[in-house]
């Protein structure tokens, strides 16, 4: 990775801009929570990459629409951010395959997109962690390091 200081805060805000247009569509709404502005050693476009994966994974959780919301606070040497959609969750017989490149449980899924989000988290030195309740939703928790 090709790691320069940057706002974590542009980053989401860029992100949510872009796919605002659709999730309005569908009716996806974006809750933006993080108050403080973080500055993190990262690679943008990897960051950028590892992001979009989960929101284009929420918004195929939630067909009918939901909130997607975004967190961050500090955790010791990390910063913890959330991102927790409102959709139709993960079994917990397969939960433990998500990450795996080529799992998926959709159609037409490629099954890489997680599985690139956590090398991308790695590559970073930190790591990624889900929780998720069929019917009610999933959050994905990704740490950073802070320095
Ligand atoms: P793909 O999206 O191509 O299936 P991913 O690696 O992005 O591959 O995701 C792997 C699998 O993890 C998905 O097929 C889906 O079963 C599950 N998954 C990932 N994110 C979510 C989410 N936000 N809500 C529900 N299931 C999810
Ligand atoms: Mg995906």
């Amino acid at each position: 990775p090709k790691k320069t200081f940057i706002c974590l805060n542009e980053l989401i805000d860029e992100i949510i801009k872009e796919f605002q247009e659709l999730f309005s569509r569908v009716g996806i709404e974006i809750e933006n929570r993080i108050k403080e502005i973080i500055f993190l050693h990262l690679d943008s476009s990897l960051m950028r990459q590892a992001l979009i994966n989960l929101f284009v994974n929420a918004y195929q959780a939630m067909p009918e629409g939901g909130t997607i919301t975004i967190d961050a606070c500090n955790d010791g040497d990390f910063v913890r951010l959330t991102i927790k959609d409102t959709g139709h969750g993960i079994d917990s017989e397969i939960v433990d395959k998500i990450f795996d490149p080529f799992f998926s449980t959709k159609d037409r899924g490629t099954g890489l997109g997680l599985s690139i989000t956590a090398s991308i988290i790695s590559a970073h030195q930190g790591r990624i962690e889900v929780k998720s309740r069929i019917n009610e939703g999933t959050e994905f928790a990704i740490y950073l390091p802070l320095k």
